[in-house]
């Protein structure tokens, strides 16, 4: 075995206890890395790989960054998947007998990442928990460390529920027991998420106070992460707040898959927000705003009072246009309050971190006068919940200077009144300078040289500089030569020297005593850090309130409605963010009634016509109307719905056949399995995935299923029109189709969704639309007749076809027998080999 030096086998052991992280060495003003870690590192971080001399027989492969600049490498390591172990040196390395004490500080996880240009300031981060309680049910505990909300729900669904929920909220890192990582690491590891080891619970007396609002079922969940927080990060976590837990029925659901399919808060295409729900309501001035926001649109509520309470509030924003300016402009000056309450628990919150508390806190006064002078009810309530924090402002505004400095260790940071020992520190030292701008003048004087000046720096201290051209008239009695220049001498006095000492010791001091009073304040500041918390939650609803009445007035949406029914009536529905695509032009509304006894309908029209639009508009209706937004139609009566389910095809699903259908068939089993007669399920193009027959004859067992068992609120498209005639034997469904018309022989798709079924199918007319040529068009024309007047569900065979082509067509002059045959050969080969199940217009 190789005997290292006692620095590296002090890093090995630490190394050793945190295996699954890049440990960053504090040594001087780097942190290294050394072997594996070095290696791989210098990779990652195009770094270049060095070696050390530690005592074995080679060198040691090493790496370093400079530690100010180390924010930035720890970032990439940290959101390419990995953590880093911060290693720092914990004794003065000057009062060290040996090798420097070193301990790790903080492990900064996926999860725990909270600082740095990655991190979207609208956006939570959040790490989470999994204990599985049974085969299909986990406990889910998940916070942000930086802002300190926790909450925690039940997944029902298996893995495979779980992983859908770690999708919809972003999560990058669970953390979970040996045995379930076991469970789930190849899943995670395909989609990005890293699984960390927790084994330990945190004990119920320290744990206690974050659990009271949780079932029993989820105290392990939570647990586990507050042990894990504690282990990686090391320091308070008192600005964590119990969890909250999220009952299911208390929120409308959404399956991670229908977030996605309805593009709420991501598109399906790109990763931007340009084309969400989101996009359209986000107008939200704060960080918190934008934060509280997307949870909302996580969670819509389910519940007829809050929804109300949400919409009145709104309503009476709506009314008073000023009012909104005002209370925007307010907000605009509002900082981050929750991260940067997280930022004084965590305790590396500095004096630019505490003007912008302060600054924050200044505004909640005018913000709850305004709320109050509007005179409405709903909004004075608002403002009295809002606990301005006048203490905590006026604590500020006593201790913290107007504009201090990033760095604490600067001074300039505490006000002057606020310590007296600090006051006469600085005294000594602003005296000693003015002392020090008159001493200068007093030597000018004295020696008659008019350019001598008094300087310092860190090396000499103090000096009395005189140019060459001026050293005859130094009287070198009093002056003591101190340093050479090129074309100066710089020299110290007695009296000088002496001063310098007073200055230098009140300064240091007082730098000394400002960074106590500093770290004194932020310590005091803890125990405000609930009051904060709820304020920036009463802040940030007010920020989205806000957003809804001006979205709403912006896009004219109206005030829905709700009954204790279950039907659905909306009267000139419009997609929101489709029809901000189109910027306003020709957005074709429509209406779309479900009664309790008609609360099935099935949607037909050609391609590109606009069912699928259609269907989603009814369902971002009825998800803004439970958020407490209005809506965008002209009129919505809804029920309160408990879940939405979609089995809506994304465009790219289009190419792959066979496991896509798998796909589908899951989504339509998780929908058909979990709806109650509260729901609304949307089903697009059900069946499209597999041969014709096959397809149709499942989307009719499925919609009769949902017909006689669920009773769910149903809105089905199809390409099938056979299933039309399902509307005669089920007694809820009705037939609308989404017209088009012919205009000189072409399609014009007019996106009206009206009664009954779809006449014709217009799979040919498109084709022509997409220049497909004449003889194709003609051809495909006449096979359809005669595929409807022949029922079939295979290819004609050309023989019988062109027997019966003759007796059809017999006007038609036949062309020449050479030519007939080649081309129709290629046509029907053609034709044959298409799927035409699953083709696309542009395709067709
Ligand atoms: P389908 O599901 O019938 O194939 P889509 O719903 O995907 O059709 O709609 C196709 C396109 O038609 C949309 O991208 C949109 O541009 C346009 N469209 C749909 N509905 C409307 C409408 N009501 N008004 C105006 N344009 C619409």
């Amino acid at each position: 075995m190789t005997t290292y030096t006692p620095m590296m086998q002090q890093y090995l052991a630490i190394k050793a206890e945190y295996e699954d992280a890049f440990l960053f060495f504090r040594l001087g003003d780097f942190y290294e890395m050394f072997f594996d870690d070095a290696i791989k590192a210098s990779q990652i971080l195009e770094i270049t790989l060095t070696g050390r001399d530690a005592g074995g027989d080679e060198r040691v492969p090493m790496c370093g960054v400079p530690y100010h600049s180390a924010q930035s490498y720890i970032e990439t390591l940290v959101s390419k998947g990995y953590k880093v172990a911060i290693c720092e040196q914990v004794e003065d390395p000057k009062q060290a007998k040996g090798v420097v004490k070193r301990e790790v500080i903080q492990v900064i996880t996926p999860g725990t990442l909270v600082e740095g240009k990655t991190i979207d300031n609208k956006s939570n981060i959040f790490i989470g928990c999994a204990e599985r309680l049974s085969e299909q049910e986990f406990a889910f505990a998940y916070l942000d460390v930086s802002t300190g909300e926790a909450n925690s729900f039940l997944i029902e669904g298996g893995t495979k529920g779980l992983f859908q929920q770690l999708q919809a909220y972003n999560i990058r890192e669970l953390v979970v027991t040996e045995e379930l990582k076991l469970l789930l690491q190849d899943q995670a590891a395909n989609l990005g998420i890293v699984l960390s080891i927790e084994n330990e619970e945190m004990g119920e007396e320290k744990a206690g106070k974050y659990l009271i609002h949780l079932p029993k079922k989820c105290y392990g969940a939570a647990k586990y992460l507050l042990q894990y927080i504690e282990r990686t990060q090391m320091r308070s976590l008192s600005h964590i707040q119990p969890f909250t837990y999220t009952e299911a029925k208390q929120y409308l659901q959404i399956d991670a898959n229908s977030k996605r399919n309805l593009e709420l808060l991501q598109s399906i295409r790109g990763k931007d927000q340009k084309g969400t729900l989101l996009w359209i309501l986000d107008e939200t001035v704060t960080a918190m705003g934008g934060r509280k926001l997307k949870q909302w649109l996580h969670q819509p509520l389910a519940n007829r009072t809050l929804i109300e309470e949400r919409l009145d509030i709104v309503t009476d924003l709506i009314d008073d246009f000023f009012l909104r300016d005002e209370l925007r402009e307010l907000l605009k000056q509002v900082y981050d309050l929750e991260r940067l309450a997280g930022r004084v628990a965590f305790g590396n919150a500095g004096g630019r971190d505490l003007a912008q508390l302060r600054e924050s806190l200044r505004q909640v006064p005018a913000i709850k006068e305004k709320l109050i002078e509007s005179n409405k009810e709903t909004l004075v309530t608002l403002a009295n919940k809002m606990d301005a924090c006048e203490d905590i402002e006026q604590l500020l505004s006593k201790a913290i200077t107007d504009q201090p400095p990033v760095a604490i260790k600067d001074g300039d940071v505490i006000r002057e009144g606020y310590s007296k020992e600090l006051d006469e520190l600085r005294y000594i030292a602003r005296n000693g300078k003015d002392w020090i701008a008159q001493l200068e003048q007093k030597e000018r004087e004295r020696t008659g040289i008019k350019n001598l000046k008094i300087g310092f720096n860190r090396v000499f201290g103090y000096y009395i500089e005189v140019t060459k051209s001026n050293l005859s008239n130094v009287d070198y009695n009093r002056y003591h030569r101190k340093q050479t220049l090129a074309n100066a001498e710089r020299f110290i006095t007695e009296e000088l020297k002496e001063k310098e000492t007073q200055i230098l010791h009140a300064e240091e001091q007082s730098l000394a005593l400002e960074y106590e009073l500093f770290v004194e304040l932020r310590e005091q500041l803890k125990a405000y850090i609930p009051r904060v918390q709820q304020l920036a939650s009463l802040i940030s609803e007010l920020d989205v309130y806000l957003s809804f009445a001006a979205v709403s007035e912006k896009y004219h949406f109206t005030r829905p409605k709700f009954h204790d029914g279950k039907g659905i009536k909306i009267i000139a529905g419009r997609h929101p963010v489709v029809e901000k695509m189109l910027n306003k032009q020709g957005y074709v509304p429509n209406d779309c009634v479900l009664t309790e006894e008609k609360n099935m309908m099935l949607i037909t029209g050609p391609n590109m016509s606009g069912k699928s639009t259609y269907m989603r508009q009814v369902a971002l209706i009825v998800i803004m109307a439970q958020m407490g937004c209005y809506v965008p139609c002209d009129e919505a009566e809804l029920p309160i719905t408990d879940q939405i389910f979609t089995r809506i095809g994304a465009a790219d699903d289009l190419a792959s056949g066979q496991s896509t259908f798998m796909v589908e068939m899951l989504e339509s089993q998780n929908a058909i399995t979990n709806a109650t007669e509260r729901s609304l399920l949307l089903f697009d193009e059900i069946g499209r995935g597999t041969s014709t027959y096959d397809g149709m004859a499942l989307a009719q067992a499925m919609m009769e299923y949902i017909h006689d068992h669920i009773g769910a609120n149903t809105l089905f498209s199809t390409h099938y029109h056979e299933l039309t005639a399902l509307e005669e034997e089920l007694g809820r469904l009705q037939n609308v189709h989404v017209s088009a018309i012919e205009k000189n022989g072409n399609v014009v798709f007019l996106h009206k969704v009206k009664k009954g079924a779809a006449d014709k199918s217009y799979g040919v007319h498109v084709a022509k639309l997409a220049d497909m040529p004449q003889e194709i068009i003609d051809r495909a024309q006449r096979l359809l007749e005669q595929f409807e007047s022949q029922q079939l569900d295979h290819p004609m065979p050309r023989k019988k076809e062109e027997a019966l082509q003759l007796s059809l067509f017999e006007e038609e002059p036949k062309p020449e027998k050479n030519e007939l045959e080649s081309n129709e050969k290629e046509v029907l080969e053609r034709l044959q080999s298409a799927d035409i199940v699953s083709m696309t217009p542009i395709e067709a």
